[in-house]
């Protein structure tokens, strides 16, 4: 229970990741904010899971490319939970193209997502963690912001952006006994990769040293270290979670 009495938020938390996060935190002794934007049905699953450890879980629809919607959000945080100790920033979409075909829309919402609604979220949460005087912060990047890839111009972008608002986030907020850390996954199986040509996957699981595509729990166990007191003396870094494709 090393979450016991903590209060934590993760967006996109419907599905992948994010939902293997909440549960996690949950089991973990959490109480659990699960953000969703789209799949109300998925969002309630994952909650009626949380509670069935005796913790307290809600969802929340919020765009978090939509500044007003994320203000909302966190204003319910604030009047049903009084606090929030840990936010983990995982929402993102993916939409791969060359380069050269990439459309001007398509670039905005892939930064709209997964930059500024990071950026949004960290915003919402550090006002409520000054306060507090502490809160941990952790963002989901990838290994794309760290290698670059054909077809990820703008994916890899935002995600070396968040490996970078990391830093400075962690840098302003310290000094309020704030910790701020990213992980980078690498090929993890959900949704998001369904999609991929066999032989890519292939390919991909091939560069890895553990020879195994990453399973989403993978990426909540090294979250739940980063969201506990084992990893105090952390802040600013980029943990890759990915069977060794980023060496
Ligand atoms: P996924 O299966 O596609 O799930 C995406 C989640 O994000 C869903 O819960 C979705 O909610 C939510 N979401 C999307 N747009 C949103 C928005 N505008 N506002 C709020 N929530 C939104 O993706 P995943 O594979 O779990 O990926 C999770 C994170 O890990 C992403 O940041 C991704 O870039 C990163 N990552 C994934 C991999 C991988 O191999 N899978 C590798 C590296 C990094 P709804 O369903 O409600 O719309």
């Amino acid at each position: 229970m090393i979450l016991k009495g903590k209060v934590v938020l993760i967006t996109g938390a419907s599905r992948g990741i994010g939902r293997s996060i909440a549960e996690t935190c949950g089991k973990n002794g959490a109480d659990v904010i699960v953000n969703y934007n789209n799949n109300e049905e998925e969002a309630m699953k994952v909650v009626k899971k949380i509670r069935e450890y005796g913790v307290k879980a809600i969802a929340i629809k919020s765009d978090v490319k939509n500044i007003k919607e994320v203000s909302s959000m966190f204003k319910k945080i604030n009047l049903e939970f009084k606090k929030l100790d840990i936010l983990i920033n995982n929402a993102g979409i993916l939409k791969d193209n060359l380069l050269l075909l990439c459309k001007p829309e398509d670039y905005d919402e892939i930064m709209d997502v997964n930059l500024k609604g990071q950026f949004l979220c960290m915003q919402h949460a550090a006002k409520m963690m000054i306060k507090q005087k502490n809160g941990k912060i952790i963002n989901i990047s990838s290994i794309i912001g760290l290698q670059g890839n054909i077809g990820q111009t703008v994916y890899g972008a935002t995600k070396a952006g968040i490996i970078n608002m990391t830093k400075s986030a962690a840098k302003e907020l310290g000094g309020f006994g704030i910790t701020v850390n990213s992980v980078a996954p690498g090929l993890i199986d959900t949704d998001m990769t369904s999609g991929l040509k066999e032989n890519i996957k292939e390919k991909l699981i091939n560069s890895t040293i553990l020879k195994r595509i990453g399973k989403p729990k993978d990426i909540s166990y090294a979250v739940l270290f980063l969201a506990s007191e084992f990893s105090n003396y952390i802040t600013g870094q980029t943990i890759s979670v990915d069977g060794g494709m980023n060496m």
